[in-house]
C-alpha cells in the first residue's frame, strides 16, 4: 500500500531543531479519494484516535467515507516515523510518514503544537500568527523565530 512522506522545509532563527509532540499533535490535511478524486475540506488525525477499518482489516487513525463516491478509504500515521526537523541541516526533510489505503493528502497546514528547541536545549511552544512565530530566548538574551513553513508530500517505496 502506498506510503506518503510529509516533507517541511521551516526557516528558523536561534534554533536548532523544531518537532511535532505528543500523540495528540493533530495533523490538518485535505485529502483526495483514490477512487474519485474528490478532495475533503480540511480534517485531521492524530496518532491518539483510532477507528476501526470495516472488515476486520484493523485500525487506522482516521477512515474516510467518500462524499462524492462513497468510497471508504483510510490512513494512519506510522509508527516511529515522527522526526524533528533539524534547522541546520535546512531544506526540505521528512518529519512523518502516513500508511495510506485508498486515499492520498494533498495539503497540509500546520495549526500549532510544534515545538523549537534552542542549541542550549531550552524548549518554547510554537504560537504560530500567520503562519509565524517570534519570542525572545532571556537566557540566551538573542531573538529566536519560526517561520516560513513550507510542506511537500513524497510518495514513498513500500515496508
Ligand atoms: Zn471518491
Amino acid at each position: 500500500m502506498p506510503r506518503i512522506g510529509l516533507e517541511v522545509s521551516i526557516d528558523a532563527e536561534n534554533i536548532a531543531k523544531v518537532e511535532a509532540v505528543g500523540n495528540d499533535f493533530r495533523y490538518f490535511v485535505k485529502i483526495c479519494c483514490g477512487a474519485c478524486g474528490e478532495i475533503t475540506d480540511w480534517v485531521y488525525l492524530d496518532q491518539e484516535d483510532t477507528v476501526e477499518v470495516k472488515g476486520g482489516r484493523g485500525l487506522a487513525n482516521m477512515v474516510l467515507n467518500c462524499k462524492l463516491c462513497g468510497r471508504e478509504s483510510n490512513i494512519s500515521i506510522e509508527d516511529g516515523s515522527r522526526v524533528a526537523y533539524d534547522v541546520e541541516k535546512g531544506g526540505f526533510q521528512q518529519i512523518v510518514s502516513f500508511d495510506c489505503r485508498g486515499l492520498e493528502p494533498v495539503e497540509w497546514e500546520c495549526r500549532g503544537g510544534l515545538v523549537a528547541t534552542t542549541e542550549k536545549g531550552k524548549k518554547f511552544e510554537v504560537e504560530l500568527e500567520d503562519g509565524e512565530w517570534y519570542d525572545f530566548d532571556d537566557d540566551a538574551s538573542e531573538s529566536i523565530s519560526v517561520t516560513n513553513i513550507q510542506n511537500q508530500f513524497k510518495k514513498l517505496k513500500g515496508k
